[in-house]
């Protein structure tokens, strides 16, 4: 197969851990046959250095010419970098929004697992994260109350302000499609979360999920309330696959899903539009603290380029690879600093990359 893949190294550790992400992908390639052409753009802070804006129209015109983009960070530090001296338009931030309006990204996918070797990490008590966990929490990313009508005025003396929440009903009915499209890939079952005992927007988004279920007889359908979700994630979180919701109950339950996972380094995403395209970058952000030191943990990245695999190009046995050759550089005791727990071999971002490569099968 042919895979045309758009790279934005970013700021930051970004260059850095996106090396890594393509040597594993170049490995993946040469054991199983394909074909993969990487093109670099520059957005963010490296833009703003190149161009003085942080997202060109050449490089949204490189980003759509290809099947998908493979992202790392983008951001300097906001205290001291001379970006953050510019206005808010012209940010390295704004690249990122930009490039997700321009290429209309609406599906947010934020997983989060906890790796056994790595459960001393999890602040959760010993009994809960015995049993594991890998939850997929898919986020509506561009409706809700953070794209509705907002303002702020004075009523009978008193500063009042006022957000809205709207979502028609393809909105609603796109993402849980793309939700119970990718519970497909992994164990069928949605939770689809809402707060439909009072807000009519989660009374239509429960009807539009219930609807698209018809669709999915194979995958097993569950309704939460948002308040009742959040608990839940600390108390048995074993018990989910994907959680479908909207943006600003995502925005906050992926924060805290993420939490209880206890390893930022490791925590991969993906934005989806209504075709196969997307965009995957790690969780974290540019790291300037140490970047150019070849301590960042590259397993984010590399994680997130297994989701574009298994999502922009349906290479599911190639995904499953590069989780495996993550799964066992774990086993056999390596770690980047940031992971690092008594017992076990510390290695750098590059020597990272290698070890992960040489573990494709
Ligand atoms: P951050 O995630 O960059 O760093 C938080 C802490 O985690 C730091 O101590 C950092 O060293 C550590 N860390 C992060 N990723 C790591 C990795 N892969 N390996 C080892 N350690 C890692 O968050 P921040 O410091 O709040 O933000 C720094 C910059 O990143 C800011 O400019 C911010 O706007 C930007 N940012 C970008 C994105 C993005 O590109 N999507 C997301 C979040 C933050």
């Amino acid at each position: 197969m042919e895979l045309n893949i758009t790279c934005i190294p970013g700021d930051g550790i970004g260059p850095e851990i996106v090396a890594e992400a393509k040597k594993v992908l170049r490995r993946v390639a040469e054991v199983y046959g394909h074909q993969m052409r990487f093109t670099d753009i520059l957005m963010g802070g490296a833009s703003i250095d190149v161009h003085g804006v942080p997202l060109t129209e050449e490089a949204i015109a490189a980003a759509r010419a290809a099947d998908a983009v493979l992202m790392g960070s983008i951001g300097g530090d906001t205290t001291t970098s001379p970006w953050y001296k510019l206005p808010p338009e012209k940010r390295p931030e704004a690249g990122l929004l930009g490039i997700r309006k321009a290429l209309n990204l609406f599906a947010n996918l934020r997983p989060a697992v906890l790796y056994d070797e790595l459960a001393a990490a999890c602040p959760l008590k010993e009994e809960i994260s015995r049993a594991g966990f890998d939850i997929l929490i898919m986020r509506e990313l561009t409706g809700g109350l953070y794209f509705g009508e907002r303002r702020t005025y004075e009523e009978n003396g008193l500063r009042t302000a006022v957000d809205t929440l709207v979502y028609n009903e393809n909105e609603i009915r796109r993402i849980a499609v793309k939700g119970f499209d990718i519970a497909r890939k992994r164990r069928r079952k949605v939770t689809s979360v809402d707060k439909a005992n009072v807000l009519d927007s989660s009374r239509l988004w429960r009807k539009v999920v219930e609807e698209v279920a018809k669709d999915y007889p194979d995958v097993t359908l569950e309704h939460m309330l948002v308040d009742n979700c959040a608990m839940q994630l600390v108390r048995d979180p074993a018990q989910f696959d994907v959680i479908l919701t909207e943006n600003m109950f995502g925005d906050i339950l992926s924060d805290e899903a993420s939490m209880v996972t206890g390893s930022i380094g490791m925590l991969a995403s993906a934005s989806l539009n209504d075709t196969k395209f997307g965009l995957y970058e790690p969780s974290h952000g540019s790291a300037p603290d140490i970047a150019g030191k070849d301590v960042a943990n590259p397993i984010a990245t590399v994680l997130s380029a297994s989701m574009m695999l298994r999502y922009s190009f349906d290479l599911d046995r190639e995904a499953d690879a590069v989780d495996a050759a993550v799964k066992q550089v774990l086993r056999d005791g390596y770690r980047t600093g940031d992971i690092l727990s008594e017992g076990c071999t510390k290695v750098g971002c590059s020597r990272m990359g290698d070890l992960l490569a040489e573990r494709i099968r």
